[in-house]
């Protein structure tokens, strides 16, 4: 960059100096008489015109020349558009009354008389001069001086106009800073900010409350409005969050419908549930959505300094985990974060780490839950039911595990595994000829989201040999509600081939048995809380007795799960449940213990009864 501004400064004074020195009217060069002198004086002159034209063309190259006293003698078109001033409004006027800025004007007048008197030059230089409205425009700045040890030194100042550049930088600084929709920091911004007012609060000894906000139903919004719709709520929600923002409060929106604020300099702890409400208050006036009122909410989670987090991170992380709290606690609630919280966080981290080594180290085992005819009291299927049985401590639930590998992309290699072995398991006890309809298997939500799992599971079960009566797969209620066309379509084609689909946990989700008809399934299994209260609760038996009804007008077959007892078997079958799951006849067992039940060897505890 030196060495190329060296080189166009020196091409800059030749071209310069051979136009300057004709500069004086009628002095045209050569005093020579003749041909030759008419050669020389063309031959200048196309050379003067032609430096003149290329100062003239370059539009956005302004070359300005001055005096000793710093009055215009040349400006070019380039810099009436950069500085506003016309050739002849600039011309004899001031250097500092035209274009330099009020508080750089002495600067320049002591620099320019330094390099006359001492010789010292004016580096080039990026600044800011001044158009004649007022406004301050970038340049890159390259100055040369002529004549330099005459009694009439010439300065000439070549400006760049760096507007452009400046504009798309700040664009750039805009989209690394700051989120598009909102004009709200973003998540990177944010951090470095809090990180700042951090410092400050440990100075001052101040607290600072940070609040995470997740708004209610967000995706369901937008589904069912379309994307456009859905943006205009959020930049809504970002003007009302900023409407009533202090100075010094931080606002940012981190991730899709996710929001976080955070209020320094807070002195006096009744502060922090006043600012947790005034974040309520933000959510509670209707937001106006294809000209609808629409009510909605948010769930709220707070981090405080010092206590909850020493850094920026750390804080935003904690005030997630009470906000992801809140949300299990339903709409619109708030939840503060606490050593309790951040114990259980850390039980998580570990847990998920090991369960990971335990995929790698062969801990996962299937279990195998009997189905049994509510009327001849054969076993028919089998619930796939997953144990981790770690090297060293205790098992661990698949309640437990299960939802916490459901946040990676773990779930996927389990229920590959789970597929996997459930299949060769099936193929295996076909081969040595043990009675048996099916083994079904649990398919998590975030396990059917995956592109191809259909495809993946059908491939499975026809690479062992197996057919669509031999494998079934459970899924919940919400799973289903949640499901988008496509994973609708794939189950549509696995039913259409006869695979076996079971509802799981029927009652404990959106609960509407007008869905019913809508999914494409085989089997409901009635929630175990239903079976176990029914027998003293007349509603949960009502709702129980409808399931059976209308599942049976379907042509379902319905599972009863979780019997227990002999008083709880008696009233699912008096409903007429077809199948029976529960621990009254059998508990999940291990491979050898089905082998041997289906080998006629042992008996469930409760199958004496239904045989008689
Ligand atoms: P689920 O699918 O509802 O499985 C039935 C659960 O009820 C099993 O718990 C079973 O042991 C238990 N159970 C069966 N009969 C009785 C009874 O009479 N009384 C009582 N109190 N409980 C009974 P488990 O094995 O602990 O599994 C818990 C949940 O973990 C399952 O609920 C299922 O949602 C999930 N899960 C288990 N294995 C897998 C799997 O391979 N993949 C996926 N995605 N989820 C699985
Ligand atoms: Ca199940
Ligand atoms: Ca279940």
């Amino acid at each position: 960059m030196i060495g190329r501004d060296f080189r166009f400064t020196r091409w800059l004074r030749q071209q310069l100096t051979q136009l300057l020195d004709r500069l004086p009217e009628g002095s045209e060069p050569g005093s020579a008489k003749g041909g030759e002198a008419e050669l020389v004086r063309r031959q200048y002159l196309e050379s003067e015109q032609r430096f003149r034209a290329l100062l003239e063309s370059l539009p956005k190259v302004a070359v300005q020349g001055y005096d000793h006293n710093r009055r215009v003698i040349y400006w070019n078109d380039a810099s009436t558009r950069l500085y506003g001033y016309s050739a002849d409004e600039a011309q004899g006027h001031l250097l500092e009354d035209l274009i330099i800025p009020a508080p750089m004007r002495e600067g320049v007048i002591q620099a320019h008389r330094d390099w006359m008197v001492q010789g010292k030059e004016i580096p080039a230089e990026e600044i800011e001069l001044r158009h004649s409205s007022g406004e301050l425009v970038p340049v890159f700045s390259h100055h040369v001086m002529l004549n330099e040890h005459t009694a009439d030194p010439l300065m000439f100042c070549v400006d760049v106009d760096l507007s452009d550049q400046k504009r798309a930088h700040r664009e750039l600084d805009f989209a690394t800073r700051f989120d598009r929709l909102t004009h709200l920091l973003n998540r990177h911004s944010f951090e470095e900010q809090l990180d700042l007012a951090l410092a400050q609060c440990r100075c001052q000894a101040g607290s600072l409350v940070l609040v995470y906000l997740d708004v209610d139903h967000f995706v369901e919004i937008n589904d069912a409005l379309g994307y456009e719709q859905g943006d205009q709520l959020l930049v809504e929600l970002a003007r009302r969050l900023n409407r009533d923002r202090r100075a010094t409060d931080i606002l940012s929106r981190v991730s899709g419908d996710e929001f976080v604020i955070a209020f320094p300099g807070i002195h006096d702890s009744d502060d922090i549930p006043r600012l947790v409400r005034k974040m309520e208050e933000v959510m509670r006036a209707p937001f106006l959505l294809e000209e609808r009122r629409c009510k909605l909410s948010a769930c709220l989670g707070v981090a405080i300094f010092p206590g909850n987090g020493e850094t920026a991170g750390e804080l935003i992380r904690n005030a997630d985990v009470a906000k992801n709290r809140a949300k299990l606690a339903g709409q619109g609630q708030v939840i503060y974060f606490n050593q309790e919280l951040h114990d259980e966080l850390l039980h998580q981290h570990r847990l998920s780490d090991r369960l990971e080594r335990a995929v790698e180290a062969g801990e996962l085992v299937l279990h195998y839950q009997p189905q049994v005819s509510a009327i001849s009291g054969r076993v028919e299927n089998l619930e796939a039911l997953l144990r981790w049985i770690p090297a060293e401590g205790p098992p661990v639930s698949p309640a437990e595990f299960i939802p916490l590998a459901e946040r990676s992309e773990l779930i996927h290699r389990i229920g590959d595994w789970v597929l996997e072995e459930s299949c060769r398991q099936r193929a295996e006890w076909r081969a040595a000829g043990l009675a048996l309809e099916r083994i079904d298997i649990n398919f998590s939500g975030r396990q059917i989201k995956r592109p191809g799992i259909f495809e993946h599971f059908e491939a499975c079960v026809e690479r062992h040999g197996l057919g669509p009566r031999d494998i079934g797969i459970e899924l919940t209620e919400n799973v289903l509600i949640e499901a988008d066309d496509d994973i609708l379509a794939g189950l549509r084609r696995l039913h259409h081939r006869g695979f076996r689909i079971a509802i799981d946990d029927f009652g404990t989700g959106y609960s509407s048995l007008s869905y019913l008809k809508h999914f494409p399934v085989t089997a409901l299994k009635i929630d175990r809380t239903f079976v176990r209260d029914a027998p003293n609760q007349p509603e949960d038996r009502a709702i129980m007795e409808a399931t059976v009804f209308i599942g049976h007008r379907l042509g379902l077959e319905v599972v009863a799960e979780g019997v227990e007892s002999r008083e709880q078997l008696e009233l699912v079958r008096e409903m007429r449940c077809d199948l029976i799951q529960g621990f009254y006849f059998f508990r999940p067992m291990a491979a050898p213990n089905i082998e041997r039940l289906l080998a006629g060897m042992v008996a469930g505890s409760g199958s004496s009864e239904l045989s008689s």
